[in-house]
């Protein structure tokens, strides 16, 4: 659903962070390209565009550092399985989903490195406190988001998308939070998707919570 910066992007339920991460990759690449390397502290996108912002130092280390974060990831739009592989190239994987044998789909080249700061986010979040302006609560909002999910697992699942898919009603999304954790599963919000949650959970346990949640 994003344009495309010299990688292949997917229609899944997670697009925004892809466009984030395609237009990263990009951005990886080019400054490596000159002896420099990246870090991103914080990143935003909607369905109108897509911003990075990043912190660039120029050392022949760092540039290596930085594409070695460059991967692909794996997608199943049968199951919602999803993957990363972390290599500059994608050479004998399995076009096999592991999760129900379907056919995945694939993303990248993109960026698998961190697209927020947690330390810079708790930056931002001081530094608004000390002006007013209008949109500050909803800022602050963000921020707070983006902090949490800065070390969280890589794509996110929109609930209500899964529920549609599977023909399920859409369940509150703190039971789906609640349940996530008592099976000892990561459950973290995203500022991308208000009805996302990023979990080190596979798709097939994301579905069976929803579906005992639905009985
Ligand atoms: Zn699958």
């Amino acid at each position: 659903c994003m344009r495309k910066y010299g990688g292949k992007s997917l229609r899944t339920e997670y697009c925004h962070e892809l466009a984030v991460r395609l237009l990263t990759g990009c951005l990886a690449k080019t400054a490596a390209k000159y002896g420099i390397g990246i870090k991103i502290v914080f990143s935003h996108s909607t369905d109108h565009y897509v911003r990075v912002y990043a912190e660039t130092e120029r050392s022949a280390k760092k540039a290596n550092e930085t594409v070695r974060k460059m991967g692909y990831i794996l997608h199943c739009f049968k199951c919602f399985h999803r993957e990363t592989i972390q290599e500059p190239f994608l050479i004998g994987h399995s076009e096999k989903c592991v999760e129900c044998g379907s056919k995945v789909n694939v993303a990248g080249p993109l960026w698998l490195g961190e697209i927020f700061d947690e330390d810079f986010c708790k930056l931002m979040m001081e530094e608004i406190e000390k002006r007013s302006f209008r949109l500050k609560d909803r800022i602050r909002k963000i921020l707070n988001l983006a902090r949490l999910e800065a070390k969280a697992p890589i794509t996110y699942y929109v609930i209500d998308k899964m529920c549609d898919t599977l023909s399920l009603r859409t369940p509150p999304l703190k039971k789906v939070f609640e349940a996530l954790k008592e099976m000892g599963f990561q459950a973290i919000p995203t500022h991308f998707n208000s009805r996302g949650v990023r979990t080190d959970a596979p798709a097939m346990v994301v579905q069976k919570i929803l579906k005992q949640i639905n009985s």
